[in-house]
């Protein structure tokens, strides 16, 4: 069963891996056999921290991984660990655009200077990375697969995420112009649209905000890390080859 996905020894790409959605994808695909490559931005004292956590708790279930620095609003940082990724393994089979932030204010306070930190880091920051790991990914003659991490706020709008919501909008229009343009070079392109997930980014709302959100949710809990990463095991697996386009909503019924 540990094959059952056919992701043994594909070297597959994820920005941000380093905690939270991102962490949990890496895990999983090093369990089913993937060569992981994670990143962190060094911004904050916790990030190289996290990433190297993540490597050694990977390597102590046998799995592949390795971690380098990437800021995705940098287009050379994206060429960069791109090359560095063809110069180790001599291919790249799967990227998923995973790093995001969030800056929230109700749009009449909402400040230039945020948006275009948001806006660069999740929309801007994918296509940035998209395109610099194409002209590798178009290679692969059995297809490979890009998988973006959307938000179900892209889908419905959210008061107070002006920026997040267009950003997370954006990424799935995105995600249908590179799926269309690259259809033919069998490079599969599809996102995922997460609920309300437990993670550092989640915790950062108060309890009364998380107790509301959870009465919307008609499963009537958050979601698990874990479940968002097997939907993106899926997506990048060789077994979901005639999905491309699309957009897979995990959010327990919302
Ligand atoms: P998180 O715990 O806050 O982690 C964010 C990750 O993005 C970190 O690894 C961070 O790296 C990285 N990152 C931030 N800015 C970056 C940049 N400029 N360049 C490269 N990496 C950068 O977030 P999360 O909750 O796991 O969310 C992961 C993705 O899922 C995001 O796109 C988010 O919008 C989406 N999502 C989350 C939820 C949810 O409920 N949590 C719901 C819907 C969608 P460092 O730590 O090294 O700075």
């Amino acid at each position: 069963m540990e094959n059952c996905l056919q992701l043994q020894d594909k070297v597959i790409l994820i920005s941000g891996g380093s905690r939270g959605i991102g962490k949990a994808i890496a895990q999983t695909l090093a369990e089913l056999g993937a060569k992981v490559i994670i990143t962190y931005t060094g911004v904050s004292e916790s990030s190289k921290q996290n990433a190297e956590n993540t490597i050694a708790e990977i390597k102590n279930k046998n799995g592949t991984a390795i971690a380098l620095p990437l800021d995705v609003t940098n287009e050379e940082q994206c060429k960069k660990i791109i090359k560095e990724i063809i110069d180790k393994y001599g291919e790249i089979y799967g990227l998923v655009n995973n790093a995001g932030i969030s800056i929230d204010q109700l749009s009449l306070r909402y400040k230039e200077d945020d948006w275009d930190k948001v806006v660069n880091t999740n929309l801007k920051g994918a296509f940035l990375l998209s395109k610099s790991a194409l002209r590798y990914l178009i290679k692969q003659k059995e297809g490979s697969s890009v998988v973006n991490i959307s938000s179900i706020v892209g889908l419905t709008g959210n008061p107070g995420q002006i920026a997040y919501t267009s950003s997370k909008a954006g990424l799935l229009g995105m995600t249908k112009t590179l799926a269309l343009e690259l259809s033919s070079r069998k490079v599969r392109v599809n996102a995922i649209a997460p609920g309300f997930i437990e993670t550092d980014m989640t915790d950062s709302l108060s309890d009364e905000q998380q107790e509301k959100l959870k009465k919307d949710i008609p499963l009537g809990r958050v979601g698990k890390v874990a479940e968002i990463a097997w939907t993106c095991a899926f997506l990048l697996s060789p077994r979901s080859s005639y999905i491309t386009k699309e957009c897979i909503t995990v959010a327990g019924g919302m």
